[in-house]
């Protein structure tokens, strides 16, 4: 049970959903957007997050959309983890999805609460990192669309009351060559230990992170030592270990050591793959 009363609005536009989340934050009301609302709503039962009025963006056009747009696939932020594994646009982005939670939660969780969630893994963001996405995002100004990489660093970046409503990436990085592997303490269905995701583009290996420190990113730095051939990729992966040391998280679900341990596994699986021609 949720120990406190809130007020709920469905809206259905993202310029009625901004401009109402305005007016219920003057009057006080606390308002949130709610995407799935699973993290929403288990963190008001347990007592860590009060409001006092609820934004459902479900009903918005531009968050629900999923399709092509000329040379680029757009995802709204209120699509689920499920129906873009289903659409099969960008599959890099739905076989991330397919390994949070489990397949009755991936029906609910949308990409928008996986990338504005509290939950530090977001593990949604990689292969949109590695995509250079283009994120479109709603404020009092209208629609903007600005870079990924502009407003995604460790954690979305949005000005109060900015409702992110989709985000899109071209079709040649979605259809690119991708490689995802996940590592998990007991279970497949866990929360990553280490997550790495990897797209190549002309030969060139770009990969992202999740689960190793504290919030998933994605380092140019790192993908020169990953491409640099001049040296065997034990050595490419010990050397990318040794700049990640610092900062990597121990927690109760993994000690630092372990995370990096998980992570230099993911990463000589991927160089496995490409050396397979296992990447599709
Ligand atoms: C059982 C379980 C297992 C999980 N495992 C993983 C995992 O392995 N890896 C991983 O990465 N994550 C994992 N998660 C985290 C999950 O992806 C997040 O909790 C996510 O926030 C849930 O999405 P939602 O749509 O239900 O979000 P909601 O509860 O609706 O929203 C979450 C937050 O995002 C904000 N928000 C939502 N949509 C928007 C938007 N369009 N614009 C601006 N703000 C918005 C909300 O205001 C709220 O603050 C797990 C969650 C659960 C419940």
């Amino acid at each position: 049970m949720i120990p406190f009363d809130f007020a709920y609005f469905r809206p259905d536009s993202a310029a009625e959903a901004v401009s109402l989340y305005q007016e219920l934050a003057r009057s006080g009301m606390e308002p949130v957007y709610y995407g799935g609302g699973s993290e929403l709503l288990t963190m008001a039962r347990v007592g860590n997050r009060r409001f006092g009025a609820v934004i459902d963006i479900k009903a918005i056009p531009d968050c629900t959309a999923i399709g092509e747009e000329g040379e680029r696939f757009y995802f709204g932020s209120a699509v689920s983890l499920g129906a873009i594994e289903r659409s099969g646009l960008f599959p890099l982005l739905g076989r991330t999805g397919a390994r949070i939670a489990d397949h009755t939660m991936q029906q609910r969780i949308t990409l928008g609460g996986n990338l504005a969630g509290t939950i530090r893994y977001r593990e949604c963001v990689l292969p949109l990192l590695l995509a250079d996405a283009g994120m479109t995002v709603f404020t009092n100004d209208g629609a903007q669309s600005v870079s990924i990489h502009q407003i995604f660093s460790g954690r979305l970046d949005l000005p109060t009351g900015a409702l992110l409503t989709g985000c899109s990436v071209s079709r040649e990085f979605a259809r690119a060559r991708h490689g995802h592997v996940k590592k998990t303490k007991n279970e497949k269905i866990d929360y990553p230990i280490a997550t790495v995701c990897a797209l190549e583009t002309d030969g060139y290996l770009r990969f992202a992170v999740s689960g190793v420190h504290e919030n998933p990113f994605r380092d140019m730095a790192l993908e020169e030592i990953l491409n640099d051939t001049r040296t065997v990729p034990r050595l490419r992966a010990d050397k990318i270990v040794e700049e990640l040391r610092p900062g990597a998280v121990s927690d109760v679900y993994g000690s630092s050591e372990y995370r990096l341990f998980a992570f230099k596994r993911a990463i000589m699986e991927i160089f496995a793959m490409e050396r397979e021609g296992a990447m599709v």
